[in-house]
């Protein structure tokens, strides 16, 4: 025997159990998965399993037998919760079954996305194409999937940026080589990670122009408009404006069309955040309300959101094709093109954004829109609008719970309320009430703060949420509302 044939092989020894053991997984999952509804949404994780999953690196073999046994009893009692139908926290999404197998597959042939030819990097390919079909593109346009969107901000705003340097060598020189100071404008209510990734560029977040909002949490144009001017008297170079198609806090979204027409007068890249809210564009009834996002520059969208994909999977679409190699394109030798085999193929995505390794996220996308068919995926969309509505009318019609506010897409906030309560009192007992609903594992809808008012914010992206999951969270609410004021008389 040669040394290296006797090295210790990471492959099962017994491929038979290897088998067994998978059957065993696929069993308990899916058997996990089908009583989902029973099981607490949320628990705390015991102290005692902290313990466990804090131990020092294993250094000796253990059964993978045992430590699925460990997963079984440490990891999934003790979930996120977004799996279950009562979940609705912050901006999750619930995750379509079938799609975790692709992720199994995905992981087994194990490619590395960066550039090659195999079929890996025409799945990717073919589901982008996919995409912008979704979302009414431009066949011309390109795109990339990302982690989440806070990385596609990253990759847009990069795009953005390179097309407004020309022939500045901002690649080589950086960001200040010119000497120009950009700005970027979106609502108060656009999400973070536009800052972060306004910082990481070295455009400075204080350059992030935080445009007030109206009542209905959408940005005012006109004060948009002054902000431009102003910017331009005092020597800036106002680069991107961001529009909100569904903000984190509400599910507002700004008047895309107006927002198109101030970015094309004034010369401005026009960039959509359509986290979740994008996917309404599947739909005939919401399309008006997302006019003007198919015309932006570029488009970032969560399908581990409102597509129900299992973490992570985004996309970021830009409408100039070239415009993301112009960013990102690079060259090394040991990267470069061969006029035959696998580096002969043309199309690169680590030419497309920041990272070389890639995961194959694109098979459970694939697969599980195969597998489904757009239009149940627009169903059980339409599903999740119609609950909120339900939801909504819920609240209005209660004398104990106030709506204090609600989009045509997928976001409910509201609290409780009674008669002369001070609002440092409905702040106490809104908490309280949340609190004790998340502890208990009965539902979980998350919070947020509007004008001072501490309220439970409803974001449905949940497949496995029905309309009497709704009744049952406003029956809850009242109760445990009721029950705490009662008490604190
Ligand atoms: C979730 C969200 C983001 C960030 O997306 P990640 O996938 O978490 O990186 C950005 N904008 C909005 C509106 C979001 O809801």
């Amino acid at each position: 025997m040669s040394p290296h044939e006797e090295s210790v092989p990471l492959d099962p020894p017994d491929w038979e159990e290897f088998k067994a053991l998978g059957r065993r997984m696929v069993d308990d999952m899916a058997d996990h998965l089908a009583g989902i509804r029973d099981r607490p949404v949320w628990q705390p994780v015991p102290a005692e399993i902290r313990t466990r999953l804090d131990i020092p690196l294993p250094r000796t073999p253990t059964p993978a037998e045992d430590v699925y046994e460990e997963f079984r009893t440490t990891v999934l009692p003790y979930p996120r919760g977004n799996i279950h139908p009562r979940f609705w926290g912050w901006a999750n999404g619930s995750g379509v079954p079938v799609a975790a197998y692709a992720d199994l597959l995905a992981s087994l042939v194990n490619c590395t996305l960066g550039s090659g030819e195999n079929a890996a990097m025409m799945v990717e390919h073919q589901v982008l194409e996919w995409l912008k079909e979704a979302m009414d593109w431009p066949i011309t346009g390109s795109g990339l999937l990302t982690s989440g969107a806070s990385m596609g901000q990253i990759v847009a705003l990069a795009a953005a940026r390179q097309a407004a340097a020309g022939a500045e060598d901002i690649r080589g020189g950086g960001a200040v080589a010119d000497g120009r100071q950009f700005t970027v404008y979106g609502s108060t209510q656009t999400h973070h990670s536009i800052e972060k990734a306004v910082e990481l560029l070295g455009i400075g977040g204080r350059y992030f122009r935080q445009i007030p909002v109206d009542t209905g949490f959408r940005i005012d144009t006109e004060a948009l408009r002054t902000a431009i001017r102003r910017d331009r008297e005092a020597g800036h170079v106002p680069l991107c404006l961001v529009g909100n198609a569904g903000t984190v806090n509400t599910g507002a979204v700004d008047p895309l069309e107006e927002l198109l027409a101030v970015a094309r007068e004034e010369d401005l890249w026009f960039h959509v955040d359509g986290a979740f809210g994008a996917f309404a564009q599947l739909l005939p009834t919401h399309r008006p309300l997302l006019a003007g996002m198919a015309e932006a520059d570029s488009l970032v969208f969560d399908l581990h959101k409102w597509l129900y994909m299992p973490f992570d999977v985004s996309c970021v679409l830009v409408r100039a094709s070239g415009a993301l190699e112009n960013t990102f394109s690079s060259s090394a030798d040991y990267i470069s093109s061969t006029a035959q085999g696998p580096a002969a193929y043309s199309l690169a995505f680590s030419d497309r954004g920041i990272e070389q390794s890639r995961r194959f996220r694109a098979l459970k996308v694939w697969f599980a829109l195969k597998a489904h068919g757009i239009e149940s995926y627009a169903a059980s969309i339409a599903g999740n609008i119609d609950q909120c509505a339900h939801l909504a009318k819920l609240v209005d019609g209660s004398d104990r719970l106030e709506l204090v506010s609600r989009s045509d897409l997928n976001v409910v906030c509201f609290r409780y309320t009674w008669p002369g309560a001070g609002p440092d009192e409905l702040n106490r007992v809104n908490r309280d009430v949340l609190s004790r609903l998340q502890t208990a594992g009965e539902a979980m809808p998350s919070h947020t703060v509007i004008d001072g008012r501490f309220v439970l914010r409803v974001a449905n992206n949940n497949h496995r949420t029905v309309h009497s999951d709704f009744d049952f969270l406003v029956a809850r609410v009242v109760e445990l509302g009721d029950e705490l004021v009662a008490a604190s008389r």
